[in-house]
């Protein structure tokens, strides 16, 4: 058996079959979103046919849509999402661009601790800096132009099973008054439902085995607001802003700022507060919580006011544990926000749900018998979700003890002792900042970063910048 860490790296580089083997005659996606786009991406090489089924009307234009109400914050694709798009759906990153969203490689983005920029890591990693409806259009234009894919407007309402294999998806299709169920015959299911997805009451009812739902209470207050972003401001060069500030930094409660230089030229700039932090209800509030942070952020607010601010509150991070259940359907499994949704601030959503494609892609490439429940799915989709878990949960959990005193086991004192080593020395070491920034980006493991080399080395550069301090 691989290490989380190689079954990880596998997966960030994993593209699509040469020779794919169809294995299905009907595979339903349930959500048309960027998790269930990407699913049907990949069974679009091993099923005749795939049904996407999405009750929200899907405009030709990006614009917000009611089943995604996270869609007006900002969305900064990672490295490893960017990768894997590109890589299954060729072309789409000079769609983005010729639609004026940023490719944003190493000269153009400013990631900073308290105002410090971290270290150029001599990398060519590139976010992409859209708005969340126009990459979700592209993304839909893309898959829905291949030839076996199809959007069914609908809202699914169960499955159907025989034999303990899931069997048909019941849906309801939202232009009806009555309501009446139809069925969709389907030999292999996908949820990609979201954070709010029924299927664990679907299961249950039906009486298999209900995953687990892991709850971290890490209460999240978002506002973002877009502004012109003159081509006299573009001068800046910048155009993907992150700055992460530590409780002991005159932020006024704001924790994270960002800005993106998005299509239209305009800048989609976002603040976040913490528990009762809520920054910048109001566009004067806004702009005053930015005039309290590093100049950029004066800047970037500067232009007139495009789009009001809009704020969004979360309560907590949850997971939901499929791995290991004993009686569970065959031909069915979860992916994106479905199976997990962490803090957005870490920017994992989207990447994760690529991530998961690629375990899709790996289980159906693999001699797994379809008949029996999708263990190897989960499994292997468990090394992302850990992965991606242990960065946005870990880095909760330590913030919320260190604000209760609450006391910890030895070693997650130390492991959280190395942890911040690590983070201050992202700021004064280039070897460290790209170890840092593989894992931020979703291209390499978490555990990479407790190689002890690195650790001593983070060690022996913080106390040299503490002695000439
Ligand atoms: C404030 C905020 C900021 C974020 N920022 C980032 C970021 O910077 N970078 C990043 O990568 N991620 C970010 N995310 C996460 C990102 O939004 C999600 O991870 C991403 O959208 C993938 O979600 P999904 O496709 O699994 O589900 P969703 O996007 O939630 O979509 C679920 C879909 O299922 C449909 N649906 C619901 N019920 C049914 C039903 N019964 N039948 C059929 N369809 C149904 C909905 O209409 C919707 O289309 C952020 C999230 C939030 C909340």
């Amino acid at each position: 058996m691989n290490s989380p860490v190689a079954l990880f790296q596998e997966l960030v580089q994993a593209g699509p079959p040469a020779d794919a083997a169809v294995h299905f005659d009907t595979a339903c996606v349930l959500g048309g979103s960027i998790a269930g786009l990407l699913a049907a991406r990949v069974l679009s090489d091993r099923a005749r046919r795939v049904v996407i089924i999405e009750p929200d009307d899907l405009p030709v234009d990006p614009g917000p849509r009611t089943g995604v109400p996270q869609d007006r914050q900002v969305h900064t694709l990672l490295p490893a999402g960017h990768q894997w798009l590109e890589r299954w759906v060729p072309g789409i990153t000079k769609d983005a661009q010729d639609r004026g969203a940023s490719l944003v490689g190493p000269d153009q983005a400013l990631t900073a601790v308290n105002g410090v920029p971290l270290a150029a890591d001599g990398e060519d990693h590139h976010l992409l800096a859209i708005g969340r409806p126009l990459l979700e259009t592209l993304i839909r234009q893309h898959i829905t132009s291949i030839p076996n894919v199809s959007v069914l407007k609908a809202r699914a309402s169960g499955l159907q099973y025989r034999d303990d294999e899931v069997s048909a998806v019941r849906y309801v299709t939202t232009t009806r008054a009555d309501g009446d169920e139809q069925v969709l015959q389907a030999d292999f299911v996908v949820d990609a439902m979201g954070r709010s997805s029924r299927l664990s009451h679907w299961l249950g009812d039906a009486g298999y085995d209900v995953p687990r739902l892991e709850r971290l209470e890490a209460p999240i207050n978002y506002a973002s607001a877009r502004f012109d972003r003159p081509e006299t401001t573009a001068e800046l060069k910048i155009s993907g802003v992150l700055e992460l500030f530590t409780p002991d930094y005159p932020s006024h409660g704001v924790s994270v700022a960002a800005a993106n230089a998005i299509e239209g030229q305009q800048w989609l700039v976002m603040l976040m507060g913490y528990g009762d932090n809520r920054p910048g209800r109001t566009m004067e509030e806004f702009r005053s919580a930015c005039a309290q942070l590093p100049e950029i952020f004066a800047e970037v607010t500067a232009g007139a006011v495009r789009g009001g601010v809009v704020t969004y509150h979360q309560a907590e991070s949850r997971r939901r544990h499929f791995s290991g259940l004993s009686r569970f359907p065959a031909r069915l499994v979860s992916m994106g926000d479905a199976v997990a949704s962490f803090n957005p601030v870490y920017g994992q959503g989207m990447s994760s749900a690529a991530l998961h494609a690629s375990c899709l892609a790996a289980y159906l490439g693999s001699d797994a018998d379809l008949d029996q429940a999708a263990h190897a799915f989960f499994d292997l989709q468990q090394v992302v979700v850990d992965a991606a878990w242990a960065i946005s949960a870990g880095g909760d959990t330590a913030r919320l003890d260190a604000e209760s005193g609450a006391q910890v086991p030895e070693d997650i004192r130390q492991q959280r002792w190395a942890m911040n080593q690590i983070t201050a020395a992202t700021v004064l070491d280039a070897d460290i900042a790209r170890a840092f920034n593989y894992v931020t980006f979703m291209l390499r493991h978490p555990a990479t970063l407790a190689d002890p080399d690195l650790l001593a080395r983070a060690v022996t550069v913080n106390e040299a910048a503490r002695v000439t301090r």
